[in-house]
């Protein structure tokens, strides 16, 4: 099974723009893959759909071999989303977000709280765990995004644009945690219109333009290429 099927993925707005003119990708268990493309190419559109935020024209989507139109909640289970925009409450406590977000999935308290522990502590966020979000750093919130999309244990993490605005050491250490992330056999998806962050992380590659996939290749081969 893949950890990500699309076939035949279309996307009209209703405006009548077509964002997504029938998109074809798959991404296997473990890969790390990089979609790349620039603004205005359909990346947050294709990412929208697989994590149900934005309803699809045609075509199929599969997470783990569940459908998202017949399964959705079981799709939904093995996703791990970190949008581009901060989109906590920042008047709670670093710690409560991420075990209010563990009761969304339906994780006891208890198990929820263990987890957030060890995000906190792999995250650099232990220290602030009893703090606001709003006394955050940018750094930091972008950290808390991250752990806050891990709490329920996704097999897919999928990241747009994640270090979209972050400086160069917060971003390199982005990369790491990401990294390590992939090595333990959580597959990653991120979006990024950097060759230089697909370049650095990732396995895999498909460059989307005008809502088409017009490559999907390994970075190795892309790079040999140019
Ligand atoms: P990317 O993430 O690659 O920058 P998007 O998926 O956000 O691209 O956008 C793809 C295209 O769809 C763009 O031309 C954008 O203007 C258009 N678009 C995005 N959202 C909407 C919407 N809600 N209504 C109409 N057009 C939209
Ligand atoms: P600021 O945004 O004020 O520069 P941050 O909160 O982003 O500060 O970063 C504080 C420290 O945490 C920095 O030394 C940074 O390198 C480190 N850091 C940032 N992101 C991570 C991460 N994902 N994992 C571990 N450490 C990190």
């Amino acid at each position: 099974t893949a950890a990500l099927a699309i076939t035949a993925l279309r996307k009209t707005y209703d405006n009548g723009f077509t964002a997504l003119k029938g998109i074809d990708l798959s991404v296997q268990q473990g890969d790390f893959y990089a979609l790349l493309g620039a603004n205005g190419a359909g990346k947050s559109t294709t990412i929208g759909i697989i994590s149900s935020l934005v309803n699809k024209t045609s075509g199929t989507v599969t997470i783990f071999g569940y459908d998202l139109d017949t399964q959705r909640e079981q799709a939904k289970a093995q996703l791990g989303l970190v949008p581009q925009e901060f989109n906590f409450n920042v008047f709670e406590p670093v710690g409560e977000i991420l075990i209010n977000q563990g009761g969304y999935y339906g994780i006891e308290r208890t198990i929820a709280t263990e987890r957030a522990e060890k995000l906190l502590k792999q995250l650099g966020l232990w220290d602030k765990r009893k703090e606001q979000a709003r006394t955050l750093s940018g750094g930091m919130k972008r950290r808390l995004m991250i752990a806050r999309a891990l709490i329920h244990e996704p097999r897919l993490l999928i990241l747009d644009e994640p270090t979209a605005g972050v400086d160069i050491e917060i971003r390199r250490s982005m990369w790491e945690f990401l990294t390590d992330l992939n090595k333990s056999g959580l597959t990653i998806i991120l979006t990024t219109h950097y060759l230089e962050e697909a370049e650095s992380l990732c396995r895999n590659i498909g460059i989307i333009d005008q809502g088409q996939l017009i490559e999907n290749t390994s970075m190795k081969s892309l790079l040999g290429r140019l």
